[in-house]
């Protein structure tokens, strides 16, 4: 795998989407998603300038993150359990899959014992799958006034990861209902939510032409990963 030539060709596109788009193309981030790939790969991205990057387990991300070097970001972008909060909040720097006010309750409690404010993202199931986590649209707007009045988190936007599929182009409308979706968030809370995570390997010019603030990219940019031993 060359991640060099891998990572030049992602910024590439990323630019022409943002061209396509009218934006600039510092309005979007690039997570480097590194499940199921070793630290020499986190390394070798963080020295080509990668600064961002996520993984969805836990367990995973606390055996990983102390072999990698320097001073890196790292998001929470998996499923999260509550009695992995506590871990979580000293681990990642962002949660972006919140799904539920008890989650929500439940990291913002933690982060007020670590003494740290948390940014989050709310997870959006955005065509109701029934195999995916995530907040129904009207349940995510129920939600929000109670979530942005805990003390210790900071919601910062939407996430969603879309049904797989071999045409990105019929993700389009998935996309736009988030961004519409992150409007009534706005209104709702009176304030900006300036993060749109949305936009994969298979997906993200058609996630930035609709608005993606940041791009979750794993196959793309490192190949692709080691089967987990077993599936959890
Ligand atoms: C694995 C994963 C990605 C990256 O997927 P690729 O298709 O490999 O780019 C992005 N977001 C989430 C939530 C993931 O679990």
């Amino acid at each position: 795998m060359d991640i060099s030539k891998n990572l030049s060709l992602i910024r590439h596109r990323l630019a022409q989407a943002c061209d396509r788009a009218g934006r600039r193309p510092d309005s979007v981030t690039l997570m480097a998603v590194t499940k199921g790939q070793p630290p020499e790969a986190v390394d070798e991205a963080a020295r080509l300038g990668v600064n961002l990057f996520g993984e969805n387990k836990v367990q995973e991300a606390k055996a990983k993150t102390p072999l990698c070097s320097g001073q890196l970001r790292w998001h929470m972008i998996g499923h999260l359990q509550s009695n992995k909060c506590r871990d979580a909040v000293g681990l990642f720097s962002m949660i972006q899959s919140v799904d539920s006010l008890a989650l929500a309750e439940e990291l913002s409690k933690r982060a007020g014992q670590a003494g740290k404010h948390l940014q989050v993202l709310l997870e959006v199931n955005a065509v109701g799958e029934s195999s995916k986590f995530g907040y129904a649209p009207d349940q995510l707007l129920a939600d929000l006034p109670r979530i942005n009045a805990l003390p210790s988190l900071e919601i910062q936007g939407l996430m969603t990861v879309p049904p797989w599929s071999p045409m990105a182009e019929t993700l389009r409308p998935v996309f736009r209902q988030l961004r519409e979706l992150k409007h009534r968030g706005e209104d709702i809370l009176g304030a900006p939510l300036p993060c749109l995570s949305m936009g994969m390997s298979g997906d993200f010019e058609v996630a930035i032409e609709e608005g993606s603030t940041l791009i979750r990219i794993g196959t793309a940019l490192f190949g692709p990963r080691a089967k987990p031993l077993r599936p959890d």
